[in-house]
């Protein structure tokens, strides 16, 4: 299906109400616009629906461009303002005024009010009809008065929506909507649909639960002769057991997942396939994303959480990854958990461990603790379980090893060929001196490998372990 619309450069938007984080459900709409125009040499918009001053606050639009600089969502211009845009608002609703499409309404609340319970005690829709729609503006009183849109009386409204197909929209169900309030403040239907427009914003692509709005913001479009932008309304999250999002489904904003240990590159790959696929693809990059994406891959059911997979993606993206970049992830997790930032010398231990710990870490967390063995200090502190391997014959043979690892050459071949002479001549298994030496180096029972641990912390540090443990 094609629209004129569709045919011109693609301008897409993310366009938030700062009440509070960014939402994974939001992250998500970002990311399915970011995508579409990333992949079509387009523009991705950022507006931030503030008009609600009762409920929008700094803070929450600060929250909210953190959490898309950290989703790597980067938006083309300047942050648009909603509420900056109020006297454009109120001028096009003066427009339409002007063309005849949308008329003064000089009906008090209490008026309304009456009608609606009359017609409610008639048994009639209670959509307000106002009698100033075909007045004689000789009859107008000087008084305050909103402005509504003449909405369509017959016939019905078709939202070509790419995402659910044609919905129709009875146009006796549509009443006529007010642009611009009595105090001179335009409402947010109107707001939406002029910056859109003056945002040149060819595809909207958001939640289904705004698929309502669609059908009055048409009116708009057609009061002002507007082009209609593409729809692609798109279903909303559900929680693992399939019902709607709420907070007992963990995490809902992505700050959250940043402080559980989730990388960026994850994240994206995750949300991406989370209500929208490619074939049989789970595991991408997003170069691939971008040129795979298309409203048509979006399904119409509602997507399910499901943080197993994330674990499991972010482990193939953390393998995937380059080690520096690995690292930076790292940083940016301590710093959102709340954890104490790498010294150097541990940034240095980690960097030396990433080709022996990248392997199957779900999280940083994970990865952290793979790598604990270099980030500790002397003396290392072996919990129970690995206490048991230390017992005196194995500190003997630990000892043992000692000489032999003075005159290795510090290749793992070298390490490998000691500690077999220790074992050989002790005339056990290679590991039954491992179990102690991973106690020694590493104080746990699983770790690395424990000639990947020595080669990460070179001769002195190993030796000064192992005597710790020996002597
Ligand atoms: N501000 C709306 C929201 O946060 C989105 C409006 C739109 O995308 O048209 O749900």
């Amino acid at each position: 299906m094609s629209t004129p619309a569709a045919q011109s450069p693609v301008v897409t938007r993310f366009a938030p109400s700062p009440t509070g984080f960014l939402h994974i459900g939001g992250a998500r709409t970002a990311l399915f616009n970011w995508l579409y125009a990333r992949g079509r040499g387009g523009k991705f918009l950022l507006r931030i629906e503030d008009t609600d001053h009762a409920r929008s606050t700094p803070e929450a639009t600060e929250a909210i461009l953190t959490g898309l600089r950290w989703m790597g969502l980067d938006w083309d211009g300047d942050v648009v303002s909603q509420s900056a845009n109020a006297a454009r608002h109120a001028a096009v609703a003066h427009e339409m005024l002007a063309k005849g499409t949308a008329y003064k309404c000089f009906s008090t609340q209490d008026e309304i009010a009456a009608f609606r319970e009359q017609a409610q005690a008639e048994g009639r829709s209670t959509l307000f009809h106002s009698p100033w729609r075909d007045s004689d503006p000789a009859d107008h009183p000087n008084a305050p008065y909103a402005i509504r849109v003449k909405a369509p009386k017959t016939g019905a409204t078709v939202i070509r929506d790419r995402v659910q197909g044609d919905v129709t929209i009875q146009n006796t169900q549509l009443d006529d909507m007010i642009c611009l309030r009595s105090d001179g403040t335009p409402t947010y239907m109107l707001a939406v649909v002029v910056d859109d427009h003056d945002m040149g914003v060819t595809h909207v692509i958001r939640g289904d639960d705004h698929l309502n709005n669609a059908a009055r913001q048409m009116m708009v479009y057609e009061a002002m002769g507007w082009e209609v932008p593409v729809w692609a309304h798109i279903p909303l999250i559900h929680g693992e057991d399939g019902k709607k999002l709420s907070k007992r489904h963990g995490a809902l904003g992505v700050h959250e997942y940043q402080a559980l240990g989730y990388p960026d590159t994850a994240m994206r790959n995750y949300l991406a396939r989370l209500g929208w696929s490619h074939g049989d693809d789970e595991f991408f990059t997003d170069d691939q994303a971008i040129s795979w994406f298309d409203l048509d891959g979006i399904g119409k059911a509602p997507a399910r959480l499901d943080f197993k997979k994330l674990a499991h993606l972010t482990g193939l993206h953390i393998a995937a990854t380059e080690d520096g970049a690995v690292l930076k992830g790292v940083q940016g997790y301590l710093a959102a958990a709340g954890q104490p930032t790498l010294t150097e010398g541990q940034y240095a231990a980690l960097m030396a461990a990433m080709p022996f710990i990248k392997e199957r870490a779900k999280s940083y967390g994970e990865l952290l603790e793979k790598a604990r063995f270099c980030l500790i200090e002397r003396p290392v502190i072996a919990d129970e379980k690995a206490a048991k391997a230390l017992d005196p014959v194995s500190r003997g043979m630990l000892k043992d090893l000692t000489p032999h690892l003075l005159n290795a050459n510090w290749s793992r071949d070298s390490l490998e060929a000691a500690a077999t002479t220790v074992a050989e001549a002790n005339d056990i298994g290679l590991g039954k001196i491992a179990a102690p030496l991973r106690a020694a180096l590493a104080g746990r029972t699983a770790t690395p490998s424990v000639f990947d641990m020595m080669l990460v912390l070179g001769r002195d540090e190993t030796l000064a372990r192992l005597k710790d443990v020996s002597a």
